[in-house]
């Protein structure tokens, strides 16, 4: 099939139409045939059909992933071999970062110059993690009487990944690229809105040399796939990046089995404006950090709360930025604001936009972008004076909608950057040294951006408090995570006997 560019959109060439599961190195069907629609978010329309998982695939691939971890070369080989390897990863995903992106983009709608961005990102994060373990210094103590004691980092077993629809290939290297380099075999269960590029994982894998067994996949939907994967007993360990009420649903499901969990959940993240900050860079950056990925970013920053002094100037300001921003196809280099992933999600965007009509002073937006009357176009939308009681300010949208709220004193700032269930990031815009510390110190969550967007050294953590998540990733986290971290300690000198506590004792 050759590429086709429409108006309404644009159709890569050797799009697949059916994608399978991928188990013990074989693309497999689902045990019972069953499959899944994956719709194309220009046109909605069913573009291909994905095996639907369920607990008997699931089985098959954590049984290859268990003989993969027990038995294989994998979790046996130095940390630079494996690194080796992951770099090789990382060449191939750079190698095909045009495709990758073109294949994101269609799927997920994003605009397909983001797409390419996530795509070098992926391959960053593997490069990252692959020289990380190399580099970790060994944790080995000297203790007096020629003893010396040492902890053992070892790969806890079958991990299973369990990923959401936005940036979909991005996020699953973050997961992917850590739980490898550390030697554990992965089950990876990525969203059904978005199953596409996590088959490309395969090929890649394979190219590069990763053994048979250690990246096992299964498609389907939540509830199925996912469920039988949190439920498994032989996997240990699961990191999962969605929904917070999703996150509660696996924190119970996974209780019983005191699994070790990761969870990078949902957010609501205030942009503080200050009077004195410098207003253009705040009002590009904070136009940026919420329309940017369509708005489908879990640290967007979507309450805007702005200091009385510069508050209507700031409306202002922001308003007209945000309708200049454009919207399109998500194969255009022009676009920055895409399509929505899939008609739910659009809806229940819309849902909100009409909510925040009675909500809150509609500015720029509030619909269908013109020149869009089909796909899950929406304009970038601008509340303004939207008190704190509004859903609009208090429920994760997920879309491109922002709330902007006026504060008087710090304190109340503080107050209302802190008035919602979640707590992943926060940004503040002023020129006051010791107010954007302070700030800092006070507001509940657990990144914050001063004077600056979503820029992000991999060796800091990533990760939310409150409702926003539980754990860390990044850098030294991610390797705590998917590790056990044994401590031995062995005695070099004279064979040692016990003397019921008259020796001394460290
Ligand atoms: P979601 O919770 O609906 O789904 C995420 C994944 O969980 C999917 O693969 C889904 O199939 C699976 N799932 C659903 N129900 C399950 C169950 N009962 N058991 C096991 N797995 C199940 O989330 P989504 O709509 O795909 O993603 C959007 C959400 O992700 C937003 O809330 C966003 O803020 C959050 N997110 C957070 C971060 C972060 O790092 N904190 C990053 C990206 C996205």
């Amino acid at each position: 099939m050759t590429d086709t560019t429409t108006p309404q959109g644009h159709v890569p060439a050797d799009l697949p139409t059916r994608i399978q599961h991928y188990i013990g190195g074989e693309f497999v069907d689902s045990v019972d045939g069953a499959t899944f629609d994956v719709l194309d978010p220009v046109s909605n329309e069913v573009y291909l059909q994905a095996a639907a998982g369920g607990a008997a695939d699931v089985d098959r691939a954590v049984a290859a992933a268990r003989v993969a971890f027990t038995e294989g070369p994998w979790p046996r080989m130095l940390p630079r071999e494996r690194s080796r390897i992951l770099h090789r990863v990382a060449d191939i995903v750079e190698s095909r970062d045009a495709r990758l992106a073109e294949l994101e983009s269609f799927d997920s709608g994003l605009p397909i110059t983001q797409a390419l961005g996530q795509a070098r990102r992926a391959a960053e994060n593997f490069r990252f993690f692959a020289d990380l373990v190399v580099a970790q210094a060994d944790d080995t103590f000297k203790v007096p009487g020629r003893q010396i004691n040492y902890v053992n980092r070892k790969p806890i077993g079958v991990a299973g990944l369990i990923t959401p629809w936005n940036t979909p290939f991005m996020l699953e290297s973050w997961k992917l690229g850590p739980a490898l380099a550390t030697g554990n075999t992965v089950v990876l269960k990525p969203a059904e809105f978005t199953p596409l590029s996590a088959s490309l994982w395969a090929g890649i894998f394979e190219e590069a040399g990763v053994p048979t067994g250690v990246f096992n996949l299964v498609n389907g939907l939540g509830e199925a796939a996912g469920d039988a994967l949190v439920k498994h007993p032989d996997v240990p360990l699961i990191s999962f990046t969605g929904e917070s009420s999703t996150g509660q649903l696996i924190f119970a499901n996974a209780a019983p089995f005191l699994k070790g969990l990761s969870m990078e959940l949902g957010g609501k993240s205030p942009a503080v404006v200050f009077a004195d900050a410098d207003l253009d860079a705040a009002v590009d950056a904070t136009v940026f950090g919420v329309f940017s990925l369509n708005g489908e970013r879990c640290t967007a920053g979507s309450r805007i709360l702005v200091q009385r002094a510069v508050y209507d100037e700031f409306v202002e300001r922001y308003a007209a930025q945000a309708g200049r921003v454009t919207v399109g196809y998500p194969h255009d280099p022009d676009t920055e604001v895409g399509a929505l992933v899939h008609p739910e999600h659009f809806d229940k965007v819309m849902s909100y936009v009409e909510i925040g009509k009675g909500e809150g002073r509609l500015v720029a937006g509030g619909g269908r972008p013109e020149g869009f009357p089909t796909g899950n176009f929406v304009a970038p939308t601008v509340f303004a004076d939207v008190p704190p009681t509004a859903r609009i300010f208090q429920e994760e949208i997920f879309g491109p909608v922002v709330a902007i709220t006026p504060f008087d004193t710090d304190e109340e700032a503080l107050a209302l950057a802190n008035d919602t269930r979640y707590g992943l990031a926060a940004y503040v815009w002023t020129n006051d040294l010791k107010r954007a510390h302070n700030f800092s110190q006070a507001v509940e969550a657990g990144m914050v951006w001063l004077n600056s967007n979503n820029v992000r050294d991999l060796r800091t953590p990533f990760g939310g408090v409150k409702a926003s998540g539980l754990g860390h990733e990044g850098g030294y986290r991610s390797v705590d995570f998917y590790t056990d971290q044994q401590a031995v300690h062995i005695t070099l000198g004279a064979v040692h006997n016990p003397t019921f506590g008259k020796q001394e004792h460290h």
